[in-house]
């Protein structure tokens, strides 16, 4: 079989992707090895900043892709038991939007299959060759135990931090940079609605945030050490501590459904690209839940590859492709920096143990500048916009 692109993950930046090649009239297949149900029940993130909403609009997908309600310009904070609600300055003219990645994945699958795109789940054992060929390959085995192989011109490897495209490039040929924040957040899924977008407490007992997933479910946040264990977080024990951290009752305890522990870390793969192989979204880059950004930063990728290959296969101008790495490295470092600030602030601000009390009352006045200082409330509405 032949392609132009094969798309190794059906996630947020292959699906992405795999619409926007499919716009373009450039062939494209799309390797998953999922299954369909699985791949549109898991959730994860929920904010689609005005920059990536924007995007879709260019694209021409926004009225199909964008699910959601629009993003309110205010962030809830607790602080010490009190609510603290901190609007930005913005002109985003409502573009951004609260949406659970859930229902941004579920309407690309929707619109890439409904249009004629080939999306192939349960792709298991998938294997990349000769990535630095001219015609690379992708061989995997299908849901019938056959194999295939689907040779390209490029491979956009879109299959996450664990995924198989990364690994598949020559040891040494990529450095990684990472930085470790020193603590896990245990992440809990319940059936609580929230009456607010999002609420973030700043408690001496460690973060805890809470955040609407549609209007029947929450995620809630609890900061904790990186050797705490799923199995300590019993139900109770979870209520607890997340209503000691907001100082006020939690309005429905419904069922819990998920817990994950999830330590908190930022990791830049550089280049971003091998051969024909180019890396998008979490196989190239983590940035740390606190800020609401590695789902925008893989529909960045997203946007600067189709981009690139469509200067390359309609004008035969490498150009865009060739900065492929240092376009999506630039923007990419600019917004770690954003989300090393804004967790460092969150967690310092609470609890004192893990960088002492000095470190604290810095974090206290970095965020009452927030209010204070129309110059930094405009910086911040700019990143949690997008719009910088
Ligand atoms: P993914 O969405 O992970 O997609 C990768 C796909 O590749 C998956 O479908 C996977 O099944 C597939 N795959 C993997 N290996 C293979 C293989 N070998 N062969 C074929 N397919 C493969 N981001 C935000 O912007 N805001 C948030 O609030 C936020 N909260 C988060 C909360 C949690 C608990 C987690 C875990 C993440 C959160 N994120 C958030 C991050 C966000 O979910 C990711 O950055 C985003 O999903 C990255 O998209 P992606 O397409 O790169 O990867």
């Amino acid at each position: 079989e032949n392609t132009t692109v094969v798309i190794v993950g059906a996630g947020v930046a292959g699906l992405a992707l795999g619409n926007f090649l499919l716009r373009s009239g450039i062939d494209c297949v799309v390797l998953e090895r999922r299954s369909r149900e699985y791949v549109e029940q898991r959730q994860r993130a929920g904010v689609i900043d005005t920059r990536a909403a924007r995007m879709f609009r260019e694209w021409g997908l926004a009225d199909r892709i964008l699910g959601g309600a629009p993003l309110e310009p205010v962030l809830n904070f607790r602080v010490d038991g009190r609510t603290r609600p901190f609007r930005y300055v913005t002109d985003d003219h409502g573009d951004g939007r609260f949406c659970p990645q859930q229902v941004l994945v579920r309407n690309l699958i929707d619109v890439f299959v409904g249009d004629g795109g080939d999306l192939r789940f349960g792709a298991e054992d998938v294997e990349l060759e000769d990535i630095s060929g001219p015609r690379p390959r992708v061989r995997y085995r299908d849901g019938a135990g056959v194999t295939r192989i689907v040779a390209c011109d490029f491979i956009a490897g879109c299959d996450g931090d664990h995924g198989v495209s990364r690994s598949s490039i020559p040891e040494g040929e990529l450095t990684r940079h990472s930085h470790e924040y020193g603590y896990a957040w245990l992440t809990v899924l319940a059936e609580a609605p929230a009456n607010h977008q999002s609420m973030m407490a700043i408690h001496p007992r460690g973060f805890a945030g809470q955040f609407a997933r549609g209007p029947r479910a929450s995620r809630f946040y609890l900061q904790c050490p990186l050797d705490s264990s799923v199995e300590e977080w019993t139900d109770d024990r979870i209520w607890e501590e997340t209503e000691a951290r907001f100082g006020e009752p939690v309005g429905v305890k419904g069922r819990i459904s998920s817990k994950t522990l999830v330590p908190l870390r930022s990791v830049v793969h550089d280049p971003m690209s091998h051969g024909r192989l180019y890396l998008l979204g979490d196989a190239a880059h983590i940035v740390p839940p606190m800020s609401a950004k590695g789902m925008n930063l893989a529909l960045h990728d997203a946007d600067v590859f189709a981009t690139a290959v469509v200067k390359q296969v309609k004008e035969q101008d490498a150009g865009l492709l060739d900065a492929y790495s240092s376009t999506c490295l630039k923007h990419v470092w600019n917004y770690q920096a954003f989300a090393a600030w804004f967790t460092d602030l969150m967690h310092d601000a609470g609890d004192a143990s893990y960088h002492g009390e000095f470190r604290r009352r810095l974090a206290r006045a970095e965020f009452e500048r927030l209010y204070d200082s129309e110059t930094a409330n405009q910086l911040f509405g700019e990143f949690l916009t997008g719009l910088n």
